[in-house]
């Protein structure tokens, strides 16, 4: 893959950012933008924070970015609480220039790497087109079944005291239904049930799963796989990193 210098502000201005324009840093050729994706479960937010530690670069997820709006009252956080509590998606033009905002900070210029985003095929032709050409864009799919993904939400068990995650099948604690860290009660997560789990699921299969094919079109995507212990998936995940870095 070649890597090319990109100019934030150029790709900002054409995304229609131009608002939030007004200090921007050229990014270094050795920028890189790295893509995770996965299903909800995979454990792919796990690995995006000690990949993006390791690499020294920022992890950005949707995620961080709507708490972190609402949570500073911003405009854009104000309209992100209004989608969610009216059970609405929120739009992907809020998504966008929260989005955007972010990454037009300074510790972005030599490259960041992308949580939950893009998550829809418009996002994701958003970011190419402005992207494109300019920039290292690395992207891995991290490959759980179904079946894995309901497994270890089913089995997952979490301490009402101290909140440590423990795991039926997987790590299992020492006395039933007590916490190892604390003796503390364990119980399941509402959103570790089963039906929610199922629907976010359905959502993910609907709406993020044909960005694999886009990104597999573009010859860009690497899958690993995600059933591994956290370590090996690690491993995986890192080996990608640097050969697409060495390229
Ligand atoms: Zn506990």
């Amino acid at each position: 893959m070649k890597i090319l210098p990109l100019n934030l502000c150029m790709i900002l201005s054409s995304l229609g950012a131009g608002l939030y324009c007004s200090a921007v840093t050229p990014i270094s050729p050795k920028n890189k933008i790295i893509i995770l994706l996965g299903p909800p479960g995979s454990g792919k937010g796990t690995q995006a924070v000690t990949l993006a530690k390791d690499l020294n670069i920022p992890h950005i997820s949707t995620g961080d970015l709507f708490r972190e709006n609402i949570r500073n009252k911003t405009p854009l956080g104000r309209e992100v609480q209004a989608n969610i509590e009216a059970g609405r998606l929120v739009p992907d033009e809020i998504v966008l220039q929260m989005l955007y905002k972010r990454v037009e900070k300074n510790d972005c210029k030599s490259g960041f790497l992308l949580d939950g985003f893009p998550r829809t095929i418009a996002q994701a032709e958003t970011l190419d087109n402005y992207i494109s050409g300019k920039a290292d864009l690395i992207v891995i799919n991290l490959a759980v079944s179904d079946e894995a993904i309901t497994k270890r939400a089913e089995g997952r068990l979490t301490c009402r005291a101290c909140g440590t995650v423990h795991n039926k099948y997987f790590s299992p604690p020492k006395v039933e239904d007590k916490c190892d860290n604390c003796g503390g009660e364990l119980y399941q997560r509402a959103d570790d049930a089963l039906e929610v789990v199922q629907e976010r699921l359905r959502v993910y299969h609907a709406q993020s799963e044909p960005l694999i094919e886009f990104y597999s079109r573009q010859g860009m995507l690497t899958t690993i796989n995600g059933e591994d212990s956290r370590n090996v998936v690690y491993a995986d995940l890192k080996k990608v990193v640097n050969d697409g870095l060495d390229t």
